[in-house]
């Protein structure tokens, strides 16, 4: 089965198998907005030139802004974690970001839970 925005073409540029191990995690890739009228512009073709990549992943933030399950296509893209593209308004990047984000306050929240209470 495909996810939604899974690439059809240039399969070279996403060398990780984009079926979800978990596709128990429910329906949502059947109400993708992607999945209907917008696949290719959630993938970088090989090469492709740094203005040409932000106005690409520009385009697809857009389209994800008007989807009704980005929040469970971000989530989905954090928990693989999903290497390439544009998921749930979020590109690699971005998503890198908030992955380390979320350890760090993971990180300190183990941290203070170790801490004996003062007094
Ligand atoms: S949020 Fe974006 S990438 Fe995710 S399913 Fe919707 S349109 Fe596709």
């Amino acid at each position: 089965m495909l996810l939604p925005h899974q690439p059809l073409q240039d399969a070279a540029v996403v060398p990780s198998p984009r079926v979800p191990a978990r596709d128990e995690s429910g329906p949502w890739h059947s109400e993708a907005v992607c999945r209907r009228d917008e696949a290719g512009l959630f993938f970088a073709p090989s090469k492709e030139p740094t203005a040409a990549r932000l106005a690409r992943e520009e385009a697809a933030k857009r389209v994800c802004a008007r989807c009704p399950v980005m929040v469970e296509c971000r989530e989905h893209a954090l928990l693989q974690p999903e290497p390439y593209g544009v998921w749930g308004g979020l590109t690699a990047a971005e998503r890198r970001v908030v992955l380390t984000r979320r350890r760090r306050r993971e990180a300190e929240l183990q941290r203070v839970a170790r801490v004996p209470a003062a007094g």
